[in-house]
């Protein structure tokens, strides 16, 4: 088993293209071709993580934020983010953060947010535009069924729970193939008109490469005539944060209990209570301010997040709880998340949870 493999499969999940612009996601140190010793999960890949992961012999490390963010000039190993890539360097261990693409899938950070506290009719908090696109492509009648099969095998054709979805109607195309072709109907420098199929299949746009690529090999034509237009629609399984609803409304402070239990934190940081009783919880693990507003314009009850700053508190403004319950206390889960994705997937190699508590932040209780 090859690392890219590993890679392979997370990126079919949270594809790289989901990462915000900010972000380093994807592979940091080490090579895709390196043999996978074992791997190691954890939130932050410092120092005491990596040496974790030599000690217990693991070549890999996945962590959810990545050690890098901007660029490193010098490697003397004056800061904890030079310290920990010197060490994984020096001792051939990989690392590979899964970051805010990992944020932007419904199933992802957010979505483990939510089944920790038990959520139901859950949809993305903040939908993710410029996600998908269509294909037009033409296609000689009796060639017709199995370019669409290669489109949908390559992930095109998905409409929330539908699979296969296409459009097709029957027309004529023409062409006319000049000197140095080949082609696979009509003559050489004459004008061929030929019946084909106009189909129009939907698909996610990080698979375009893939799509295109199954169009091609199974179209018959040396020249395929194709459009792909981006299109705006919403991609519901895509976006930040999430939002759904508790099975029983509860009042304000038997659901911040709940959100103490369930997340192992000794204290929550909130807002005054509305007073309303909490049903629709909007939750974005991390940093999460910058969708206070869409949770009060889809009407949440409650905003459970983190890093939440004085002034944005004020945002509740007597309409929404905002629960701040500590950045690592909301991602906590994560690594739970990534190795039960990992264990179902693969078996031939050592994966373990990091036993390194890697939050900076202590709570002193008295
Ligand atoms: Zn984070």
């Amino acid at each position: 088993m090859v690392i890219q493999q590993i890679l392979d499969f997370l990126e079919g999940m949270a594809p790289l293209s989901y990462q915000e612009s900010y972000d380093n996601a994807g592979l940091i140190t080490g090579s895709p071709d390196w043999e996978c010793k074992g791997v190691i999960i954890s939130l932050d890949a410092t120092e005491a993580v990596i040496r974790e992961a030599i000690q217990r012999n693991c070549n890999l490390v996945i962590a959810h934020h990545p050690i890098i963010f901007s660029g490193i000039k010098k490697f003397n190993g004056k800061n904890y983010v030079e310290q920990a890539v010197i060490t994984a360097i020096k001792n051939d261990i990989a690392i590979y953060a899964i970051h805010t693409n990992l944020d932007n899938v419904v199933q992802g950070v957010n979505g483990k947010i939510a089944e920790r506290l038990g959520l139901i009719n859950c949809s993305v908090l903040q939908s993710r535009p410029g996600t998908l696109k269509k294909l037009y492509t033409f296609v000689p009648l009796a060639q017709a069924e199995v370019v669409r099969n290669a489109i949908f095998q390559a992930g095109g054709g998905a409409i929330g729970n539908y699979s296969e979805c296409s459009f097709n109607v029957e027309g004529e195309g023409s062409f006319k193939a000049d000197i140095g072709t080949n082609p696979f109907v009509g003559k050489t420098g004459e004008r061929h008109l030929e019946k084909e199929v106009k189909m129009e299949v939907i698909f996610p746009a990080w698979l375009e490469g893939n799509i295109l690529k199954a169009m091609k090999e199974a179209h018959p034509y040396e020249e395929v005539a194709y459009d792909v237009v981006p299109l705006s629609n919403i991609f519901p399984a895509v976006g930040a944060g999430i939002i759904g609803d508790l099975t029983e409304p509860v009042d304000e402070s038997t659901f911040l209990s709940l959100l103490k239990d369930r997340f192992r934190v000794p204290v929550v940081k909130h807002t005054a209570f509305t007073g309303k009783p909490v049903k629709r919880v909007a939750c974005c693990g991390g940093a999460g301010s910058v969708l206070i507003t869409t949770a009060l314009a889809k009407a949440a009850d409650v905003f459970v997040s983190s890093d939440i700053k004085y002034h944005e508190f004020f945002d509740a403004n007597g309409r929404l709880l905002i629960a701040d319950i500590g950045h690592y206390e909301s991602e906590q889960f994560t690594i739970d998340l990534l190795f039960e994705l990992l264990q179902g997937k693969f078996s031939s190699f050592a994966l373990l949870k990091t036993e390194v508590n890697t939050n900076p932040v202590k709570y002193f209780v008295d």
